[in-house]
């Protein structure tokens, strides 16, 4: 079912089954560590709604159960060929080709639950302990082990990943004081539906009768995207816009359809239409965080990664990738260090993330800033100038070749600044 490497006899415990602590558990378990999993949530669940993972992440999903979570993944996945992108009244700008299905490192876009959901099984069915319905309160560590509290028990292990997400509780220990999130001013209508509505609507069928679309209109400080999956059957749509209400950031907040179409006022009928066709959306408002300063506690047994670490902005469209290269990081510098040297291996998989992860994070500034203050005269004369950047850095990248690639020279150098 899964390859596994030669046991190491290190313990990690992952708080958290996101993306971070699942990818962080199954690549611990196929470099043979023993795993166990720790999520506050009581159950299993379809949560949120449309997320993307680009090439470099789809490339660790493929080396999974021996191809069988590719043939897993590309039915629920949407599937096309370009990305249409209209000046918000309706002017078409410019069509960008996607990446085909690649099946060794596809780029896998779905929605969260059902894409979650597959490698959540594929977890429990290699094996790893996944522990539901638990809550960690507490982070504690010494020298030689880390452990956390949950129910008044404390578990110990060799080390502690916390990838407890954008509120981690982890992060406290690893920084010693609690790191406030920023308004980012921001805040994302979001909605997932059936497409029928859209269908028998003749201004939007042609977005959902032919197989799978995907558009995006771009207008002073809003952009919207809307993508059609399983063969024009589902539909997404979200769009970022100015927003500085001080409300915590959550997945589940409803937000007003009458709300939403206010910030579209003017907009292509066809992009309201979407709207006005939608039962209910989510108002999620981003927060932001200054990078952190190290991701790693003083005795180098507890560490963060995914949102715990690096929250990111969704026009860098990397955040859930980013948070699956952490495991694959961690998860190899710990079977090179091994037992004995589990604190240099926890240090060495920061160094080898740090820099690289930073870059795809302002990515996402980048593309905010490049659709939110576009000139669309200038857009006119050169309309590839709103593209979507697909660096080979950030893509074609091989996360598990590198670790092992680098993690002799990486230790070298930590050892030089001791
Ligand atoms: C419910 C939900 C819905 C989401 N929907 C979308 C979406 O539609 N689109 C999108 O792009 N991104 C979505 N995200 C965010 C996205 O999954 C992450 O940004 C990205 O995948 C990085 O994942 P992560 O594992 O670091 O964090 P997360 O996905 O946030 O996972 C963190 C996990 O840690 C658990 N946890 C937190 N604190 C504790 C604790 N003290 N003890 C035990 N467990 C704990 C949480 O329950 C959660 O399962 C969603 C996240 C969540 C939690």
């Amino acid at each position: 079912m899964e390859e596994r490497g030669a046991q190491t006899g290190i313990k990690v415990i992952i708080v958290g089954a996101g993306f971070a602590g699942l990818t962080a558990a199954i690549e611990c378990y196929r470099k043979g560590h023993d795993v166990l999993v720790l999520e506050s949530f009581p159950q299993l669940k379809p949560l949120g709604d449309v997320i993307s993972f680009g090439p470099n992440a789809g490339r660790i999903m493929a080396r999974w159960g021996k191809g069988s979570i590719d043939a897993k993944l590309y039915p629920i996945c949407h599937h096309n060929k370009e990305l249409n992108f209209y000046k918000y009244d309706g002017d078409f700008i410019i069509s960008q080709p996607v990446y085909p299905w690649n099946k060794e490192a596809p780029s896998v876009n779905g929605h969260r639950g059902e894409i979650h959901e597959v490698i959540f099984r594929h977890a429990q069915d290699i094996g790893i302990e996944i522990r539901l319905g638990c809550r960690v309160l507490e982070y504690v560590e010494e020298s030689t082990r880390a452990g956390v509290v949950v129910d008044g028990e404390t578990i110990w292990g060799d080390v502690v990943v916390g990838c407890d997400g954008v509120r981690s509780k982890a992060r406290e220990l690893v920084l010693g004081y609690v790191d406030k999130p920023k308004s980012s001013g921001y805040a994302i209508y979001r909605a997932w539906m059936d497409s029928k509505p859209l269908l028998d609507d003749p201004l939007t069928k042609h977005l959902v009768d032919n197989g799978d679309t995907h558009t995006g209109w771009l207008g002073p400080d809003v952009h919207f995207l809307a993508a059609s999956v399983k063969n024009g059957t589902s539909f997404s749509w979200v769009y970022t816009h100015r927003d500085d209400a001080d409300i915590e950031e959550s997945w589940s907040f409803p937000g007003k359809i009458a709300d939403a179409l206010k910030v579209i006022e003017g907009w292509d009928p066809v992009c309201r239409r979407i709207v006005e066709l939608t039962d209910s959306c989510v108002d999620w408002k981003l927060v932001y965080r200054d990078p952190l300063p190290t991701w790693v506690s003083k005795e180098a047994r507890t560490c963060l990664a995914g949102d715990a670490a690096h929250p990111f902005l969704p026009t860098s469209i990397q955040g859930a990738s980013q948070a699956m290269e952490d495991g694959v990081v961690l998860a190899t510098c710990l079977q090179l260090g091994g037992k004995a040297n589990v604190p240099t291996a926890v240090r060495a998989y920061e160094k080898i993330r740090y820099a690289r992860c930073r870059r795809a994070q302002l990515l996402g500034e980048e593309t905010r800033d490049m659709w939110h203050k576009a000139d669309f005269d200038k857009i006119k004369e050169n309309p590839s100038s709103i593209l979507l950047k697909r660096d080979d850095w950030l893509f074609l990248f091989d996360v598990e070749k590198d670790a092992y690639e680098r993690y002799t020279d990486v230790v070298k150098e930590l050892e030089g600044d001791v």
